[in-house]
């Protein structure tokens, strides 16, 4: 019998949470953010199963979008960082690809193709997040040239909130004012046809956000982007479920310890259930003994360090354990989230950095 270590995808749950995107913002068209493998979900199954649902993907570069292609998803893929150079810029643009400009560099590039066909330019502005687009000078100059150049035959406007997940925080508040005033700032154009500003956190917490493009990515996988629960997160539903089995079970006396380091010491006598998933999987290592776990569907927790390929959980208070019982280490019942914010980090990064070693089985529950 092989290692029982998988990654179960639910492509209907992928397709149900788009479905609450619609809702949430009915008047809005929807960029898929399948960058990063799909947030470590499988970017090409997760996008032929999104083709019908949303209007464009976005990923991160061209390479991620040619693999799609290669895959055969048809839809328009918006590069959100745009490209590296001018035959960059060629390339995407015969693969069906939109691109964004966040520097004059990329306007100099573009300009270098002498471009006979008409595009679509996302214009990126930096509202305050100060990582990438436009400062408010540069974008009167830039925007200035994409107006009245022949082979622009429209602009989208794009930035993106630093703050959106914290409600608490006037930062977002802030964005939108900064964005008003540079939107206000540029000579009226036909050529300005939407804006788009919002994450996930935007989508679900910010309506005034909204515009005309919104671009969901955590929340199609059925994360919530919120450190605290918010009503529209409730509704989502997960779309990974990382499970594996037990595969030895022993008892340890008081006194005695579990794993590399012998971080964890029994404090009365307990039953140790070892489970075959690890670093090597992608469980992380940074995971502290506490870590909730369910094995039989029940809650346990981790003891000790996460080695490469097993972790330890104390079973002494769920009842029968037995070697092959099921663990999920996370899902639709366990959070990603609760896991992460023992490991210190957030469900995000826990879902992208799985390894291919898990069997990888995407799956069509339609039970939402
Ligand atoms: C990744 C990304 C998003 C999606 O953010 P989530 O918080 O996952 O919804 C939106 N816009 C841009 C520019 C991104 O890079």
């Amino acid at each position: 019998m092989s290692r029982s270590t998988k990654i179960h995808i639910d492509l209907a749950a992928i397709a149900h949470n788009a479905g609450l995107v619609k809702a949430l913002a009915p008047d809005t068209k929807i960029v898929a953010m399948v960058k990063a493998d799909a947030y470590g979900h499988g970017a090409a199954d997760v996008s032929l199963a999104l083709e019908q649902h949303v209007d464009r993907l976005g990923v991160c570069c061209l390479q991620e979008a040619l693999q799609l292609r290669t895959a055969g998803v048809q839809l328009p893929i918006v590069l959100i960082e745009g490209c590296f150079s001018a035959q960059e810029c060629m390339q995407a643009l015969q693969a069906n690809c939109e691109l964004v400009i966040h520097s004059e560099l990329q306007l100099a590039q573009l300009k270098a193709l002498n471009l006979r066909q008409q595009i679509t330019i996302w214009l990126k502005i930096d509202t305050g997040m100060h990582r990438l687009g436009l400062s408010a000078q540069d974008l009167v100059k830039v925007y200035g040239e994409l107006k009245d150049a022949a082979w622009v035959e429209k602009v989208i406007l794009v930035s993106h909130f630093a703050n959106a997940d914290n409600l608490a925080s006037d930062s977002t508040v802030l964005q939108l004012n900064v964005f008003g005033q540079m939107l206000g700032s540029l000579q009226a154009s036909d050529k300005i046809k939407a804006i788009s500003l919002a994450n996930s956190a935007g989508i679900m917490a910010w309506p005034q956000s909204h515009h005309d493009w919104v671009r969901p990515g955590i929340m199609l996988y059925g994360i919530s982007p919120f450190a605290q629960p918010h009503a529209a997160a409730q509704k989502l539903v997960a779309a990974m479920t990382f499970t594996s089995k037990v595969i030895a079970l022993r008892s340890v006396e008081l006194g005695e310890t579990v794993g590399y380091g012998s971080t964890w010491t029994a404090s009365r006598r307990s039953i140790i259930a070892t489970i075959a998933v690890g670093y090597g999987d992608g469980y992380p290592r940074t995971a502290a003994s506490g870590t909730p776990i369910l094995v039989n569907g029940q809650r346990c927790q981790l003891v000790g360090r996460v080695s490469m390929d097993m972790i330890c959980a104390d079973v002494s208070d769920i009842s029968s354990v037995k070697v092959d019982d099921p663990v999920e280490l996370w899902g639709k019942i366990l959070s990603v989230n609760e896991v992460a914010e023992h490991a210190g980090t957030v469900g995000y990064e826990l879902v992208t950095r799985m390894t291919s070693r898990p069997t990888r089985l995407f799956v069509n529950t339609n039970q939402h």
